[in-house]
């Protein structure tokens, strides 16, 4: 044994002495500053052994790029039990370091924030829009302590609390389990206006779904959007045949801001979302359709990665693309079953979707599961330096969405209809979700890749089809055949500019000109001839161009499969050229095939019926 490990073992005797669960840690937040966007903080941790590790957190669950929420935080101040203030040390930027207290260290510290989002902290004089991990300092160890926070609203305003915070006796004062559930709980003060209404489960047991809207939109606005909702519940608790047990008295609340300073955003919570944007509250039902299906799909059935979140660093899973990108193809889905968006659109949109994967030149590099590995560089993450994801990178979102549409199609071509996508969602819920954790916020069963691939072989009852489609289409970098799969319910998948040549998507600068404004992706005939962003294109097939509409009509005057000379110049003024093998432009959409003169069959129309129609009781 050597002396770190004795040193382990010793820390651990101390730690069973004295329960971490006792000393619920103790929050207060007033908003006297509201009109200057700051937020006054008091945070009390009792029976704390050795230096205190205050912390604030660099990351936030669901948002996957590093956060520094440190950095509008000011004015700290240290106090022991009886008051006296105590020294700081700063061990690095996130963290306030306190020693020589008498067991009660108790901080005090101004916060300012004026983004209203999902990941950020916003204060006016409407409200306090609060998403706590950009809000609260939290202590190294402490983790499973319970927390109490009590909010005070700035003098004679007309603020009231919404939360998935467990209420108590004051209706200002909430409780959480763990740092986990606290986290996980934005909190929205303001004169929201609130609608309701109940679902209830197989076994009887019911739910309230509250929508918790702060807006100019009218009352009108207001029950329209909450009549949206209610379809778009119904519909998602079809595909699980269940609602999960929320935990604050049974009721889930969609925490939605949409004021014309917002940001846009939808944020997803185990017990709540937070939606906001600019536009109309009436149109965000899509946001509140695809955060909605996250209170299963992320929170409870929780890729590996994610759980416990690390409010330290960023989080990497290899699953985004279920967790985000079967969600994203579900938020449309529900949308479609709910009544709220047409066959057409839906398949149109879906139709993007795919065709950003199929056409993609980032599949040439990156698998979903790669994709899904980029969160942290790409979600709500800001550089300095240029990247070149334009070409090599597809969304999570979009890549994981489109497997949804592939492995669903193919599911449901295979059995007829008998084993769908819904299928695979409930076994997942089944095995990963529904079991639950120790305390709410908490998942014992996170999933992996191999269990991804299990559950598919347990529902389609095929092993060996489980592993192809895992390795070619998850895992690798293949496509479905998504124009025969489509076939089956009457959608024609099909090049969108048949026939017209193309060297790539290709664009030039503002003023019109002919330097390139875009990254050349590889594999086009354009990055084949040597062309990339920044270039200056002075001759097409021998003939000079001098507008970028020049250079459109010079490669539209060429048939897909000829080989045409491209003169250009690099930045640095030096001149080259090369030749463009034209192709045909690959980009497809999806249309209903009565849109395109053709009539389904009854077969066709049961099949698209049973995918995109109500599925609700
Ligand atoms: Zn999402």
């Amino acid at each position: 044994m050597n002396v770190r490990i004795i040193a382990l073992a010793v820390l651990g005797l101390t730690a069973a002495a004295q329960p971490r669960t006792q000393g619920e840690i103790v929050y207060k937040l007033s908003f006297a500053d509201a009109a200057h966007h700051v937020a006054d903080v008091d945070v009390t941790f009792p029976n704390v052994t050795g230096t205190l590790q205050a912390r604030m957190s660099r990351s936030s669950p669901g948002r996957y790029a590093v956060h520094e929420f440190a950095k509008n935080v000011y004015d700290v101040h240290a106090f022991n039990g009886a008051g006296r203030e105590l020294a700081i040390a700063r061990p690095n930027p996130y963290q306030w370091n306190v020693a020589g207290h008498d067991g009660t260290v108790r901080i005090a510290y101004k916060i300012f924030g004026d983004l209203i989002d999902g990941t950020y902290l916003g204060i006016d004089t409407t409200h306090a829009h609060m998403n706590l991990p950009a809000t609260l300092m939290w202590a190294r160890t402490l983790d499973d302590r319970p927390a109490r926070i009590t909010f005070t609203p700035p003098n004679g305003s007309d603020w009231k609390p919404a939360t998935q915070l467990f209420a108590t006796a004051d209706p200002w004062t909430f409780t959480a389990p763990n740092l986990q559930y606290l986290f996980d709980s934005p909190t929205e003060l303001s004169a929201y206006a609130l609608r309701q209404f109940t679902v209830k489960n197989p076994d009887g047991k019911t739910f309230t779904i509250r929508t918790a809207v702060h807006s100019l939109a009218s009352d009108e606005d207001l029950d329209a959007y909450a009549a949206g909702v209610e379809k778009i519940v119904r519909e998602a608790g079809a595909v699980f045949g269940e609602f999960p047990e929320y935990e604050p008295a049974g009721t889930y609340t969609f925490l939605a801001d949409y004021l014309p300073w917002d940001g846009g955003d939808g944020m997803e919570h185990r017990n709540s979302t937070v939606v906001t944007g600019r536009g109309s509250v009436r149109t965000a039902l899509g946001t509140a359709s695809h955060e909605f299906f996250h209170c299963w799909n992320v929170e409870r059935i929780r890729p590996q990665g994610l759980e416990p979140f690390n409010f330290e660093e960023a989080n990497m899973t290899d699953s985004l693309w279920v967790a985000e990108g079967f969600t994203q193809y579900y938020g449309s889905l529900l949308l479609a079953r709910a009544g709220i968006s047409t066959p057409k659109d839906t398949v149109q949109g879906f139709g993007f979707m795919a065709g950003a994967v199929i056409t993609g030149s980032g599949r040439q590099f990156r698998s979903a599961v790669e994709m899904s590995r980029m969160a942290p560089f790409v979600d709500a993450a800001r550089s300095i330096d240029p990247t070149n994801f334009d070409v090599t990178f597809i969304s999570y979102y979009t890549y994981g969405g489109a497997v949804a549409l592939g492995l669903d199609l193919t599911l449901r071509d295979r059995t007829n209809g008998k084993v769908t996508l819904d299928d695979f969602m409930r076994a997942m819920w089944k095995a990963h979700g529904k079991p639950g954790g120790p305390q709410p916020g908490l998942v014992a069963r996170p999933y992996s890749l191999t269990d991804i691939r299990d559950r598919l072989a347990e529902v389609s009852g095929d092993r060996a089809f489980a592993d192809d489609f895992f390795n070619r289409y998850m895992a690798g970098r293949e496509v479905v055949d998504y124009a025969r799969l489509l076939q089956r319910a009457g959608v024609l998948m099909r090049k969108r500019n048949a026939g017209r040549p193309w060297a790539g998507n290709l664009r030039g600068a503002q003023d019109g000109g002919t330097r390139l404004s875009v990254l050349v992706a590889p594999g086009t005939p354009a990055y084949e001839a040597g062309l990339e962003q920044d270039d200056q294109i002075t001759a097409i097939g021998g003939e000079p161009v001098a507008t970028w509409t020049q250079v459109q009509a010079a490669i539209n005057a060429h048939k897909p499969g000829d080989a045409v000379t491209v003169e250009y110049k690099h930045r640095n003024g030096v001149a080259a050229s090369g030749t463009m093998t034209l192709k045909e432009d690959p980009a497809v959409e999806m249309v209903l095939l009565e849109d395109t003169g053709g009539t389904p069959t009854p077969e066709q129309k049961a099949f698209r019926d049973a995918w995109l129609g109500p599925h609700a009781r």
